[in-house]
């Protein structure tokens, strides 16, 4: 008893939602569209064709309550209805009607439910196919050794044939149409979740400019694709930056990183690219500039900042910068280059900072 309680209790993921919405819809219009054809067994008896009207109307009823309680019930339990419901009507319809009027086909339908239904295990939705699959094997046997109840004529068996192939078909297409638009939109989400990660990932917080690992990376890729280019790397830091804090506290230094970076990233459009290389220093990455080329790119970087005013409450300030800048020599690992351009920026400081060194 336990076994079967598990067994229709379904584990989701705890979104809060019992079922997703696109396998609620499905079972919804696969109900609906069930609940009109079984209409079909009930009112073949009325019109006196077959006999023994009780399975259908049984199959009808809980249809029609299997439609309306989709909100209240886990999946799996109403996925078991369903199946057990199309079971009943396709062991009565051979019982009646014998292996004919294309009856095997209302099957197909519970096996797409059954696999599309995401949160079920490939082990339990196996046997649901073995399961059929004996189903189906038992009624063609029992349809061999079993004289119908009712022999259909040719028109009747015609347009059974017509509807029992056809309303099967018609669920199928569409709760593949849901399935399919629902994975779609899935991994769409997920492209795009995906590519909002790895832009962060790459990004520094407080400043938005690239970090470290996306500048080497840029590097690493101008120097696979055009290895007999020359490009030159600088490395910049604020001088007496820790006063800036001390003075006029965190926030007003985190204030000045945005804004000096604000400034790197206009002046590098286009021409360079600029990271945030750790605390209050920038690393340049300068395509197709030789080490004169990449002097007077930062030159002018270096008076930008300058004459940059920087406001923060009601104070007015500004700060300076000391540049270090080193060519690719066309054989060294972009560490070393990057260390080479550290070098010369320690140089700078040394020398009285508030200066580019190339
Ligand atoms: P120098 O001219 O020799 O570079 O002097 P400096 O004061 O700039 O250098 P120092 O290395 O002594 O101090 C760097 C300071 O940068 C210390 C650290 O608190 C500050 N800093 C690093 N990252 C951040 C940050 O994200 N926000 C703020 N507000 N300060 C930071
Ligand atoms: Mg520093
Ligand atoms: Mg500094």
């Amino acid at each position: 008893m336990s076994f079967l309680v598990d067994f229709l209790h379904q584990d989701v993921p705890k979104s809060g939602r019992k079922m997703p919405a696109y396998y609620r819809k499905a079972l919804r219009i696969s109900e609906a569209i069930l609940t009109l054809y079984y209409m079909l067994g009930v009112s073949m008896y009325v019109l006196k064709i077959g006999r023994g009207a009780w399975p259908s109307i049984l199959v009808l009823g809980g249809s029609i309550l299997a439609f309306l309680s989709v909100d209240f019930m886990s999946a799996r339990l109403n996925l078991a209805v369903l199946s057990a419901l199309i079971c009943v009507w396709f062991g009565w319809f051979v019982h009646t009607f014998g292996w004919s009027a294309g009856i095997p086909t209302t099957l197909v339908p519970i096996l797409a439910l059954v696999f599309f239904n995401i949160y079920e295990p490939p082990g339990r939705k196996l046997a649901y196919c073995l399961g059929l699959i004996a189903l189906r094997v038992l009624a063609f046997a029992y349809s061999l050794n079993h004289t119908p109840l009712y022999t259909l004529d040719h028109t009747a068996n015609h347009t059974l044939h017509l509807v029992n192939s056809l309303v099967p078909l018609l669920i199928l297409t569409l709760d593949c149409i849901l399935f399919s638009s629902s994975v779609q939109a899935s991994e769409r989400e997920l492209a795009l979740n995906n590519q909002a990660l790895h832009k962060e990932a790459g990004t520094d917080a407080l400043t938005g400019l690239p970090n470290r690992r996306t500048l080497l990376d840029t590097i690493d890729a101008f120097r696979r694709d055009k290895p007999d280019s020359t490009f030159s790397i600088a490395l910049a830091d604020i001088d007496f930056f820790k006063r800036v804090n001390d003075t006029y506290g965190h926030n007003c230094g985190d204030y000045t990183l945005q804004a000096l970076s604000r400034l790197f990233q206009s002046h590098a459009e286009g021409k360079y690219s600029v990271c945030r290389w750790g605390g209050e220093e920038f690393c340049f990455f300068l395509p197709d500039m030789n080490l004169d080329q990449a002097g007077e790119a930062m030159d002018e970087l270096h008076s930008a900042v300058r004459k940059l005013p920087l406001h923060f409450g009601d104070v007015d300030f500004s700060v300076t910068i000391t540049i270090g800048v080193e060519e690719y020599d066309f054989q060294s690992p972009t560490k070393v280059i990057v260390e080479h351009a550290d070098r010369k920026l320690y140089t700078g400081k040394v020398q009285g900072r508030d200066r580019v060194v190339i």
